[in-house]
């Protein structure tokens, strides 16, 4: 497995390379969890699969993950459109079963249908210092980015709702992008505040460094991004695919094929890296460019072709679950009876840890 941990648990794999220790202890034979989810912002694109979904598939079988579909954190940029927020929900539920993420293995909860993410995040919020929020720097610069209109406590306080995300289940274990870390951090500082004021109700997570990479845009930019207009689908049918390829940004100081070309820095040649399993052909694509004895047309006709034998039976997938919309509510609604359970398990052990929702009883 390409995912490198960093913690004392025997079930699990020995550990490889960073990620924080983290303190918790997992029944014998029991699978540690892990949660990790997404914001139903929009449909997901090849970005979505190379930085989260590839390492989530390695996860399903040595964890019981829990994959949450972020709705009331999509609230926090999307409040004034929600219609977005409900159509996402079914594109990412969707998206996930195409990828192979599967709903027997992993939960998939949608968090609006489990309100004790808000409950936490609110209790939660009293034992976290404002300074943490302040002083984080990728909530300083996102909010500085928002129109004034848009600066809303709700926003402010998305960290928060993470930490409560990842404490409400428990898990153990959360992957992340090594620039995420520092979230994971305040993760651990809290429960750990909380533990020490009420005593011990949740694990202190670590990070699992997965082998994730990030994914450039096809015009260059250094992320595929949904809101720059930079993505390929993971449900783009192949003449999308073949259109948008062949419009992909390559060397712009190659103005002719017979001139030697860079590959380095070549979106069209990551994306061969990154998707076409073809490697002798990706190689001698690569020799050739190098020395001006290949075109454009001819690398972004392979890859194209190499992306929509990647893509095809993701395709077919999300057709056949898109045309059987019972079972995709069941896969929905059975995630979300799984996260409850574990949800509800936690708020009573956290009410009576903290002594509060239980005032009559002492009373007779
Ligand atoms: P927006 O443009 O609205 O920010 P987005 O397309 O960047 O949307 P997000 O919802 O921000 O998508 O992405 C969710 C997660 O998916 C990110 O935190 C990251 O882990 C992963 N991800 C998104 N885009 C990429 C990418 N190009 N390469 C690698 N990982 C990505
Ligand atoms: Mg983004």
């Amino acid at each position: 497995m390409a995912t490198t941990v960093n913690h004392p648990h025997p079930n699990l794999p020995p550990s490889r390379g960073k990620g924080t220790q983290a303190h918790f202890d997992v029944l014998p034979g029991a699978k540690p969890r892990i949660l990790t989810g997404i914001r139903p912002t929009g449909a997901l694109h090849l970005g979505h699969y190379v930085g989260a979904l590839k390492n989530w598939l390695d996860l399903q079988d040595t964890y019981e993950c829990y994959f949450l579909i972020a709705d009331y954190q999509a609230l926090g940029d999307h409040f004034d459109d929600i219609e977005l927020i409900r159509e996402s929900v079914l594109d990412v539920t969707l998206d996930w079963l195409a990828v192979g993420l599967d709903p027997e293995k992993s939960a998939f909860v949608v968090q609006s249908y489990v309100p004790e993410h808000a409950e936490l995040t609110m209790l939660l919020s009293f034992v976290t210092p404002l300074g943490m929020l302040e002083r984080n720097p990728t909530l300083k610069s996102e909010i500085d980015s928002l129109p004034v209109e848009s600066r809303t406590v709700g926003f402010y306080n998305y960290p928060m709702s993470q930490v409560a995300d990842i404490l409400l289940p428990r898990a153990h274990l959360v992957p992340v992008g090594e620039d995420q870390a520092p979230h994971i951090e305040m993760t651990r500082e809290v429960a750990r505040k909380f533990n020490r004021m009420f005593g011990r109700v949740f694990p202190e997570p670590g990070t699992l460094i997965g082998d994730v990479g990030r994914l450039v845009g096809t015009d260059g930019d250094a992320k595929m991004s949904k809101s720059k207009g930079n993505t390929i689908m993971l449900s783009d049918d192949a003449d999308t695919v073949n259109q948008k390829v062949r419009g992909m940004f390559t060397d712009p100081n190659r103005i002719r094929a017979d001139i030697p070309g860079r590959v380095e820095g070549n979106p069209v040649f990551e994306y061969h890296d990154a998707f076409n399993p073809d490697v002798g052909q990706v190689d001698e694509f690569k020799d050739r460019y190098r020395k001006g004895k290949v075109g454009d047309v001819e690398v972004k006709r392979a890859l194209a072709s190499a992306l929509n034998e990647f893509l095809e039976p993701m395709r077919e997938r999300r057709e056949r679950y898109k045309a059987d919309m019972p079972y995709v509510e069941e896969v929905l609604m059975d995630g979300v009876r799984r996260g409850r359970t574990i949800a509800e398990e936690t708020m009573t052990r956290v009410r009576d840890a903290m002594r509060i929702s239980s005032y009559t009883s002492s009373w007779s």
